[in-house]
């Protein structure tokens, strides 16, 4: 027995995102979600915003990292007719926790990034119909752009400052961090009790009111203030 296999195949690149103000990358190792944070975003998807947060993931392949002043380009993806914005706080996670206490989560936080969780919005609201996992709505190539990721240190605890996104010029989304109905702190705190969070995981905190589907051609612009601003522009399928 050798002491090294060969791989029989190429072994896949792990996504790394950049660090403003670093040559240094994050590797990127779990992508996780909450569904419906902001009040105004729970009533348009007709929830109830006294529920605890509840999560799912995506593949950390999905992860696109876009440096401004660059535009990313997403391809419209399979299967779906209604491709969907949802523009995000994003926490990169730099330590180890589990079960960890609301008061204690800011130890956790590497830093802080902007993100959009696509949607293919018609498979989520068929799998939702049947009571079928949500992965084919949320799960796909190029599902997560991302933005640098600004380090805690620069940026302090963010706990208010405005989320907004653009498509075409025009305001689509518009919200505050202030208005989370879970803030950072106890996203983690909840994410915890389930998984132990690891250096490279990054979590996407929710999105605000607006939410609407885009076609190729669509140029997306989105921020959150005190961290940073990503640009996509929805390119035409690549199958
Ligand atoms: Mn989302």
């Amino acid at each position: 027995m050798k002491d090294h296999m060969p791989d029989a195949i190429p072994v896949p690149e792990v996504v790394t995102v950049p660090i403003a103000g670093s040559e240094a990358t994050f590797p990127v190792r779990h992508v996780y979600c909450v569904g419906r944070n902001y009040a105004e975003h729970t009533k348009e998807m007709g929830g109830d915003t006294k529920e605890p947060p509840f999560f799912f993931t995506k593949p950390a392949s999905a992860v696109v990292p876009v440096v401004p002043p660059a535009t990313g380009e997403i391809a419209y993806p399979l299967a779906t007719k209604s491709l969907h914005h949802e523009l995000e706080l994003v926490v990169a996670i730099g330590k180890a926790g589990v079960r960890v206490a609301p008061e204690d989560a800011k130890e956790l936080i590497f830093g802080y990034a902007v993100g959009l969780d696509m949607t293919r919005r018609d498979l989520q609201g068929q799998m939702k119909d049947k009571r079928w996992p949500w992965d084919i709505g949320k799960s796909f190539a190029q599902a997560a752009p991302v933005s640098p990721i600004h380090p805690i240190a620069a940026t302090g605890v963010l706990t208010k400052g405005s989320i907004w996104l653009d498509v075409n010029g025009t305001r689509r989304q518009q919200g505050d961090l202030s208005d989370m109905i879970w803030d950072v702190a106890h996203t983690l705190h909840f994410l915890s009790q389930y998984y132990e969070l690891l250096p490279g995981d990054l979590v996407f905190t929710g999105t605000p009111a607006g939410v609407a589907a885009v076609v190729p051609g669509d140029r997306l612009r989105g921020g959150v203030d005190g961290v940073d601003e990503l640009s996509i522009v929805i390119v035409p399928p690549r199958w």
